[in-house]
């Protein structure tokens, strides 16, 4: 079958023509549909899919009654403590509320997403098997990659270390981290403690790093460090790294190059009220720069919705991005960037790779990201899995 009268991101008008569940030819668009198989697109936007690369999706209450923050201060630490009291008193599995979370992602278009799954001495593994059902139950239809996290801590928390050992053995795919100096008070027990699983295991890391000023980059500086000596480039990035907008700009070039030489990429989902990085200085400084979700509708955040283009207008927003070259630096890291970060094979709008894509009534990336349409189409495989914003199964 055929996609008629596409509109590629680089502009071009297609046909796309799908077999075998991948796209077998991109030709100059013929004007009509030639079967009652093919689709005639009208001139819309296709993008290959969006990639959520921080989200969390055991942590969503999405689906239940709405809860209340009750956090009683506004540290990383204080909200640690109040999701607590949350998780205990929730009526409804991880596995059903992240499948809720799972649907509402894939109808606006995401097909690939990395979740960051909490890992602590309260909780033993059970976020991660139920998360783990999620992922079988989407299998067919969205690739999930899974971080082991230390919500707590690792050192604080006893017999952390053990359980995101164990997390890995039963199907996690990352290592990750929390602070090491703000949460565990102890960089190199926290880093030793991770990188020496990930590297008896032979994953990659993924470190929720929210210290701020000179002591985060002297984190940093650590994760880069410790991720050459352990050969590890390509597979270890850094959620949030405030710290780097926060200190002076020859320091965080000088960061900027360390990161880039190690190869450690950059997770920003645009955050609110803390200082964001400077994209286009990392990326100037050849950082992978990718995006993700982090918190929707949970213990940490009321807002959110799963929707990567309404995420990429975020953090456009909160990098004062304005020129359409700026913008595509938004749409890069929920796309391209994103999936290069997450090591995703076979990624893109190209003869021979999957037929998945998103169909959005926009003119340009640009347009696409200032208006967020409603997805027309998500296809996936070469099939019609959402219209019009809705799952399709
Ligand atoms: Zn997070």
């Amino acid at each position: 079958m055929r996609y008629v009268n596409a509109t590629l991101p680089d502009g071009s008008r297609r046909d796309i023509s799908v077999e075998g569940g991948r796209i077998a030819a991109l030709l100059p668009s013929s004007g009509n549909a030639a079967s009652a198989e093919d689709l005639d697109l009208d001139g819309a936007l296709v993008l290959p899919p969006l990639v959520d690369g921080h989200i969390h999706l055991d942590k969503t209450l999405l689906g239940l009654p709405w809860v209340p923050n009750r956090a009683t201060g506004n540290q990383v630490a204080d909200r640690i403590e109040a999701e607590r009291k949350v998780r205990a008193a929730r009526s409804l599995p991880e596995s059903e509320t992240g499948t809720n979370l799972v649907r509402q992602v894939l109808a606006s278009g995401t097909l690939h997403m990395r979740s960051h799954v909490d890992i602590d001495n309260q909780l033993g593994l059970r976020n991660l098997h139920e998360i783990l059902k999620v992922r079988e139950r989407f299998r067919d239809l969205v690739t999930i990659e899974i971080v082991a996290f230390p919500q707590s801590g690792v050192l604080r928390s006893p017999g952390a270390a053990d359980l995101l050992d164990a997390a890995i053995a039963d199907g996690a795919d990352l290592l990750g981290g929390l602070d090491p100096v703000g949460i565990d008070g102890d960089l190199d027990g926290h880093l030793d403690a991770i990188f020496g699983i990930a590297e008896r295991r032979g994953v990659g890391i993924d470190i929720h790093l929210h210290d701020g000023g000179e002591g985060g980059i002297v984190e940093l500086l650590a994760i880069a460090a410790r991720t050459k000596a352990a050969g590890l480039s390509g597979k270890v990035a850094v959620s949030h790294a405030f710290a780097l907008g926060s200190v002076p700009t020859a320091r965080a070039a000088e960061t900027a190059d360390a990161l880039a030489d190690a190869g450690v990429a950059i997770m920003s989902h645009g955050p609110g009220a803390a200082t964001i990085p400077p994209l286009l200085l990392l990326r100037q400084h050849g950082v992978e720069v990718f995006g993700g979700s982090d918190n929707i509708r949970d213990a940490w955040s009321p807002f959110g919705n799963g929707d990567m283009l309404d995420r990429a207008m975020m953090i456009g927003y909160r990098a004062n991005f304005r020129h359409d070259h700026e913008l595509s630096v938004a749409y890069e890291m929920v796309t391209s960037a994103a999936a290069r970060a997450l090591g995703l094979a076979d990624y893109g709008l190209h003869v021979g790779s999957r037929a998945d894509f998103v169909v959005v009534a926009a003119g340009s990336i640009a347009e696409a990201i200032a208006s967020r349409p409603r997805r027309k189409l998500v296809v996936k495989a070469g099939r019609v899995v959402a219209r019009d914003g809705m799952l399709e199964t």
